[in-house]
Formats: structure tokens, C-alpha cells, sequence
């Protein structure tokens, strides 16, 4: 039951990314021309790997995170990938011992709830919680590395879950805007937040 629900976390944002592209030249274009706009922050260091960026974090912005919520029957599974630069403040291996400590200190604060989201009624018990470590991986050269956190709740009165508000942004003032994907069994939402508007509304 775990893996599967870890599954669905997985497979979700893809299956909304395809609803989403697919719906032909419009989105297409909005978001070539969204990733243009900021890609004047890389371009002086990254240019030499641009097509691995592509490749692994396709939508890589600095400032902007994803934010995956479901709610299906009595679990809610929320799924956070941002850019290691706005949680850590690097995106490289940690070079000494206060990198290091940083870099501790980043995950050891997405490993509280509280500290990326609330949630108002439902009656939730945290059931798992993964944060990832960015640099675990041997030798990686990426130029940009994401950062992911995954929260799973068993809820005692999901259905009575009504709002959620997202509170990274006070913890992590580098997080500018959070891309969220909400899908419950009576409401798919995909919605913009930002530091004054971050709260998400479930519709009853
Ligand atoms: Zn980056």
C-alpha cells in the first residue's frame, strides 16, 4: 500500500503535465517564453550544460517551486520539489563545514511540517516523511540540482479538509512562487501561489 501510494505521488504531476501540454500551441508557447525570462540567472554559469539541465530538471526556475497535494479517501500526500538554491542556498556539494551545516540545517527544517504547510481540519497524523539529500547522489555534475520532500498523513475526517496554507515561504524567503497541483476526489486544481496568496481552497 506505501509504495503505491508513492507511485501515484510520482506518476500524478506527469499525468497533469501531459493534460496540460496537450492542450496544443498555447501552453506551449507560454511556457518557452516563461523559462526565457529567467534564463538570464544562469546563462553565465550554465551555458555549457544547458542540454543536461533540459534533460533533468525541465522546469528548473529559481524562485519557483512544486507543490503536489492529493487527497484520496483518508490519506493526503503532499509532494515538494523546489530548486536546491532556494532551500539550501547552493546547488553544489557542500564545500566546507558551514555549507555543510547549512545544508543541515535546510533539511532538518523541511523534515517539520509546519515549516512547508498547514492544514486545517482532517484530523491528520503524519504516517511518513522523505526528505531528500540533493548531494547524496556520487558524483553529480548537475548544474542545477531540485530538492524534493514528500509528507504522507493518514486523516481520521479528510473530506473535512478545507484549506491548506503553505507556509515555506516564511521558512524559505528565497521562494518566491510555488506551483501547486491539487487533486482530490471531488476537485482538480492547479493554482499559483505566492507569499500574500498562499493559501490553497478545497472545495467541499
Ligand atoms: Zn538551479
Amino acid at each position: 500500500m506505501r509504495i503505491s501510494l508513492f507511485v501515484t505521488v510520482t506518476l500524478l504531476p506527469l499525468m497533469l503535465a501531459s493534460q496540460v501540454y496537450g492542450h496544443g500551441d498555447h501552453h506551449h508557447n507560454h511556457d518557452h517564453s516563461h523559462a526565457h525570462e529567467h534564463s538570464d540567472h544562469h546563462s553565465h554559469t550554465h551555458d555549457h550544460h544547458h542540454a543536461d539541465d533540459h534533460r533533468h530538471h525541465g522546469a528548473h526556475v529559481h524562485g519557483l517551486a512544486h507543490l503536489d497535494v492529493i487527497i484520496a479517501e483518508s490519506q493526503l500526500m503532499l509532494s515538494l520539489q523546489s530548486p536546491a538554491m532556494d532551500i539550501v542556498g547552493f546547488e553544489h556539494q557542500p564545500g566546507d563545514a558551514a555549507q555543510q551545516a547549512q545544508l543541515e540545517q535546510a533539511l532538518s527544517k523541511l523534515q517539520q511540517p509546519d515549516n512547508v504547510f498547514k492544514v486545517n481540519n482532517g484530523a491528520c497524523s503524519l504516517q511518513q516523511l522523505t526528505v531528500n539529500n540533493p548531494f547524496d547522489t556520487a558524483g553529480n555534475h548537475a548544474d542545477h540540482v531540485d530538492i524534493q520532500a514528500e509528507y504522507l498523513f493518514d486523516c481520521a475526517a479528510a473530506s473535512s479538509i478545507s484549506v491548506i496554507d503553505v507556509t515555506l515561504f516564511k521558512h524559505f524567503p528565497d521562494v518566491s512562487s510555488i506551483n501547486v497541483q491539487l487533486v482530490t476526489d471531488h476537485d482538480q486544481q492547479q493554482l499559483n501561489l505566492t507569499p500574500n496568496h498562499s493559501r490553497i481552497r478545497i472545495a467541499e
